[in-house]
């Protein structure tokens, strides 16, 4: 092997070490960074445990609240009577309970104004009861 080709080699061998360490790198940043967002966030980044999502007022929609609520902006159906209704006690939004149960679970705000969907003193109480 010349020496120029025992360079090139070497070349090539350091130019793969360090995209791989760059790669490793990069990788652990975006961990890193993904765990720290969700930390400072907090709860809202959490979902409701089913006992706090049982404990949010579900009203059955009737006549009287379609001045209110007309349409679900999850599923953006109209409401019909009978329908269950989840409303948010913070902001007052209204939503099917089927439908804001599922966002409900992964995220513990409004899906139309993200507000908390609890005071934050419960939601930090909610933040430690939750599983890992
Ligand atoms: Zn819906
Ligand atoms: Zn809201």
């Amino acid at each position: 092997m010349s020496k120029l080709e025992f360079s090139i080699v070497f070349l090539f061998i350091s130019v793969i070490i360090w995209a791989i360490l760059f790669f490793a790198l990069f990788c652990a940043f975006i961990a890193f960074h993904r765990w720290m967002s969700g930390w400072v966030a907090g709860p809202a980044y959490r979902g409701l445990s089913r006992g706090v999502l049982d404990s949010l007022p579900v009203v059955s929609f009737a006549a009287e609240h379609a001045r209110k609520f007309s349409e679900c902006p999850i599923c953006l159906t109209e409401y019909s009577a009978g329908e269950k209704l989840r409303v948010l006690p913070v902001c007052c939004h209204g939503f099917h309970a089927r439908c804001v149960d599922v966002w409900l679970v992964s995220r513990a705000s409004c899906p139309s104004c993200r507000r908390l969907v609890v005071a934050p003193a419960e939601g930090l109480a909610l933040h430690k009861e939750l599983p890992v």
